[in-house]
């Protein structure tokens, strides 16, 4: 349902330096040539090596994607839908990432809530979306830790497997309640008998590219398309994620309503992650130490309560994203009350307040997807420990935040935040082991590129 929005003829740099492929359609997704709002570009150039593997991905997928096609030479991971949208976006740029490693062509099934209404196709004349009538489409809620198909549970069973037997598809199960024979996916050994499988279906909520840095297999062909590491979420998110013409109109007028006029953009993602609800006094307070502490917003003069006429003020516009509305109604009724100690004049804005989250709703979906390239677009970000949707904000954005730490028993930690040390999102649940030694090892002090998280102590993230 292509909803027009007109584009202005302003000649900019639309391909974000050939990331994006020429060719496709731009009335149909207005998003993708990215001309209506006047945004940031990339934070760095992409490599031309990141930028021909991808128009030769492009080709691959293409020839392969009537999965009915006899050609021998197509694979496929199948990315089955699961979890938060941040979780979800997450897992489809590390499945993008590991079917480029592994010269598959990545399917993703929509899920109950329908994806396609969110994202538009990042390759040209074809689809990323796996065509409804898919074989195995009816057992995919089968698919879970305890599936007798899942390679882990496989690796259990007596019987080796052995390439003279090979399994037409496999089940990889990546998601946060995998076990000890599941994380052996990230060994090498287990990746040279995953490779003949022609079918992998693939379940996760996590961000698993640090860990794809740690195999030696793949060691030299991520050097080559991202020199940078910082920047891999950032290119595959800036490449595989625009929004559909319905979640750009929610983007671009609220931009325009709120946010274009301003001489600074200040983005505030409040994640709350106990249960109860909010909003709560010691997040609060949380968040206005932050923001002091770290200079990013006006101080109040409470004292002397001065009016300055001469003059237009200097102007921040904050933008709240948060499923309660009690810290936004708080922060802009302190900033209508009192003037601030520089002058400068503060709005704050929320879209939306949820609630609660609905991850079966195509609005509440899109509203978060808005939202969240909303935040992209700010100057300045401060996020919450531990959420996805921060991440995908951070990295499409490519913008280091600062991290609100995860409060401990109701308690506003000190400090309240810190700032990132790259832009990239923390891999979760991440291995521990040593796949040569076969014995267990502290894979976030292995190389210095991949580090434990600033907000998830056993986190992994890319520096
Ligand atoms: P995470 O749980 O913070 O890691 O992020 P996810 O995106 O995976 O899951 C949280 C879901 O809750 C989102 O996808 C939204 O559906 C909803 N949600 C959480 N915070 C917000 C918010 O600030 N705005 C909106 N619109 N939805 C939110």
């Amino acid at each position: 349902d292509a909803v027009p929005i007109s584009v202005p003829q302003h000649s900019r740099d639309k391909l974000l330096g050939g990331l994006v492929a020429a060719g496709l359609d731009e009335t149909s997704c207005v998003s993708r040539y990215d001309t209506v709002i006047n945004r940031k570009g990339l934070s760095a150039q992409p490599s031309s090596y990141l930028i021909s593997k991808l128009r030769k991905y492009e080709a691959l997928h293409r020839e392969c994607e009537s999965y009915n096609t006899t050609s021998s030479h197509c694979k496929y991971l199948v990315l089955i839908s699961y979890s938060g949208l941040g979780n979800r976006m997450l897992a489809i740029a590390s499945a993008f990432l590991y079917a480029l490693l592994t010269n598959r062509v990545l399917l993703l099934d929509p899920g109950p809530d329908d994806i396609t209404h969110l994202f538009c196709d990042p390759f040209p004349h074809s689809s990323w979306f796996l065509p409804p009538h898919f074989p195995l489409h009816p057992q995919f809620h089968h698919f879970n830790h305890n599936s007798p198909r899942s390679y882990g549970n496989m690796l259990k069973q007596d019987k080796p497997l052995t390439t003279s037997q090979l399994p037409s598809f496999l089940y990889l199960h990546l998601a946060h309640d995998y076990d000890h024979q599941d994380k052996l996916f990230f060994c090498d050994e287990h990746q040279l008998f995953l490779h003949q499988v022609p079918w992998l279906l693939l379940r996760t909520d996590n961000y698993f590219v640090p860990s794809l840095f740690l195999m030696p297999s793949f060691q030299q062909e991520l050097n080559h398309l991202f020199p940078n590491r910082e920047t891999v979420f950032h290119f595959l998110a800036r490449y595989l994620f625009h929004p559909t013409n319905r979640v750009w109109g929610l983007v671009v007028r609220y931009y325009q309503a709120y946010l274009a006029n301003v001489d600074q953009r200040v983005g505030l993602q409040i994640r709350v992650f106990h249960t109860g609800t909010g909003p709560f006094q010691h997040v609060l307070d949380q968040i206005l130490a932050c923001v002091f502490k770290e200079n990013l917003l006006p101080h109040l003069n409470t004292k002397q309560p001065t009016i300055t006429s001469s003059g237009k003020p200097k102007s921040k516009a904050v933008l709240v994203t948060s499923l309660s509305s009690g810290y936004f109604e708080k922060l802009r009724d302190m900033y209508w009350e009192f003037p601030t100690t520089t002058g400068e004049v503060v709005g704050v804005f929320q879209p939306s307040h949820e609630g609660y989250q609905q991850t079966e709703k195509q609005m509440h979906n899109q509203k978060a997807w808005a939202e969240m390239y909303l935040l992209s677009l700010t100057d300045v970000l401060v996020t919450s420990a531990w959420s996805t949707f921060g991440y995908v904000a951070q990295g499409m954005g490519g913008l280091k935040p600062w991290i609100l730490y995860k409060p401990e028993n109701k308690t506003a930690p000190d400090p309240p935040c810190q700032r990132a040390m790259s832009m990239e999102p923390c891999f979760h649940a991440p291995p521990f082991y040593d796949c040569k030694a076969k014995r267990g090892i502290d894979t976030g002090k292995i190389v210095p590129h991949v580090r434990h998280c600033e907000d998830m102590s056993w986190g992994l993230k890319l520096v």
